[in-house]
């Protein structure tokens, strides 16, 4: 069964459930009431609905033969007596009438009360019990009766209580209900409406929206239309669909990324390659003749070897990058002597190739931080090697300035060159994976777009950050930012 015909179904059932036990207390009014009525007061008339009425008039009965018991009988048919004890009973909407034979003796206002006598007159032999009289008008009255002897004659007072207030007749009370039910009726179509509204158009937008995931569209948006656990879900919901997208969109840049990768590296093996075999065929036929351009082809042909094998190297290390598989040894390195190490191991490399290394290095002695010198040394070396790939055509010799220094708990690295910079359309993705300029694309030693993405991911893993400036023509300056280990940290 759907939802919304159940919501429908769950209302109706809050309308019926009271329906029912509506009428049903109605039928036990009709059927009870009448009989206690009939029973226990001896009132023919069923009409009366109120029972507390009747006691009200029973207890003034009682309070009228008290009343009776403390005067003299004759004293009884005294108009200011009787007057003296209505004041007492008038407060309940009651009043007394003495009558001996035909003579009515009213102790109260007799004009308004024209009806009650015709009544009494006509009903011979009034019993000595209460009856139910109905005005000609609408007025109700309940009237007593209790007969006494005064002198030889016999009199009878009579207690007439003015119930119009407190009957309330069944056509007014199935009015009432009637009302009510409406009031029920009318409520329930509201309430079924706005259910309708704040569950089934959401449910049906959730609905929607999942079919389209399940057949694979995520181009749509989910927006909550209210605050309530519904807009909740709808929340929950988009956030999933945006993440599903950016999943799907990962994967395909991901298929995209390895095609693009393998077309790179088929072209970055095959230009040494074709090197190579040029300069083996160049000695085997004989065209390094003389001893020194044999070496000199022999020397090109171990660079060309080399840079194969640093690509090959720079790969094997990239599919543990892209697998998250990086084996990292941390420890910790005095930041000082670590630096002062990779000027060392550079300087004689960058000298070979006619670079000039300006080093600076202000940081403390006994200063640590945390990391896997290796994988550091890689980021040092990717960075330094980019400047020299990098280099400046016109400048007669490459500089690279590394200074190190401290800064409120930070160690700055900053590798900067005097190369051919970097434009800044390509600045910003100059880290992502497989991003070549146009220049490296052109460029003779070529690039795979993969250096400085492994070089990010090092110095992310060691909970740094690096960034990098530049100027096209001018030089680039990247900067790495690292922790200071501080020994509290680690307590
Ligand atoms: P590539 O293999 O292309 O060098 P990288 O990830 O190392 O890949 O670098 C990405 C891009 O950043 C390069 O294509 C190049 O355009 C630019 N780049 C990086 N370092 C420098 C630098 N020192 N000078 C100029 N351009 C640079």
């Amino acid at each position: 069964m759907r939802l919304s015909t159940k919501l429908v179904l769950v209302t109706l059932g809050l309308v019926i459930v009271p329906l029912v036990l509506l009428s049903a207390s109605l039928i036990l009014l009709r059927v009870y009431r009448p009989r206690a009525l009939r029973t226990d007061y001896g009132q023919e008339d069923t009409n009366i609905m109120n029972i507390n009425v009747i006691r009200r008039f029973d207890a003034l009965m009682s309070q009228l033969e008290q009343e009776m018991e403390k005067r003299p009988a004759e004293s009884l048919l005294d108009p200011a007596v009787l007057a003296g004890m209505n004041e007492s009973l008038l407060a309940d909407k009651a009043y007394l009438l003495g009558c001996q034979e035909e003579c009515y003796f009213n102790g109260a206002d007799s004009g308004s009360n024209e009806d009650v006598l015709s009544y009494i007159r006509s009903q011979e032999g009034f019993e000595d019990r209460s009856k139910l009289y109905f005005a000609g008008l609408s007025n109700p009255y309940l009237i007593g009766c209790r007969r006494f002897a005064a002198g030889s004659e016999e009199a009878s007072l009579y207690l007439v209580l003015d119930v119009s207030g407190s009957l309330p007749s069944v056509t007014r009370i199935i009015f009432l209900i009637t009302i009510s039910v409406l009031a029920l009726a009318g409520g329930s179509i509201i309430m079924i409406g706005w259910m309708r509204l704040k569950f089934a158009r959401p449910m049906k937008q959730l609905q929607t929206a999942a079919r389209s995931i399940a057949e694979g569209n995520l181009d749509f948006e989910l927006v909550p239309e209210s605050d309530d656990e519904f807009g909740e879900l709808m929340g929950t919901f988009e956030e999933m669909r945006q993440r599903l997208k950016m999943n799907a969109e990962e994967r395909l840049r991901y298929e995209q990324d390895s095609k693009v990768l393998i077309s790179n590296i088929s072209h970055d093996l095959k230009t040494p390659i074709t090197a190579i075999k040029g300069y083996v065929e160049g000695i085997r036929d004989g065209v390094a003749s003389s001893p020194e351009k044999q070496r000199k082809y022999l020397t090109t042909i171990y660079n060309k070897a080399d840079d194969m094998d640093r690509l090959v190297d720079q790969l094997a290390f990239y599919s543990l990058v892209d697998t998250n598989r990086v084996p990292y040894h941390f420890t910790k390195i005095p930041v000082r002597a670590y630096f002062d190490d990779c000027r060392d191991e550079l300087a004689p490399e960058l000298e070979a190739q006619e670079f000039d290394l300006i080093y600076e290095n202000t940081v403390a002695e006994d200063v640590l931080m945390i990391g896997d010198p290796e994988q550091l040394h890689r980021v040092v070396s990717n960075i330094v090697s980019n400047s020299v790939k990098y280099r400046s055509r016109t400048a007669e010799r490459g500089r690279i300035r590394l200074s190190v220094r401290q800064e409120a708990g930070m160690i700055l690295a900053e590798m900067e060159d005097n190369g051919i910079g970097i434009d800044p359309k390509d600045l910003a993705h100059i880290f992502d994976r497989f991003y070549r300029s146009d220049t490296s694309r052109s460029a003779a030693t070529g690039g795979n777009g993969i250096g400085l993405s492994i070089v990010k991911k090092i110095v992310e893993d060691h909970s740094g950050r690096i960034w990098a400036e530049s100027r096209p023509g001018e030089g680039t300056k990247l900067t790495v930012e690292l922790r200071v280990y501080e020994e509290s940290d680690h307590e």
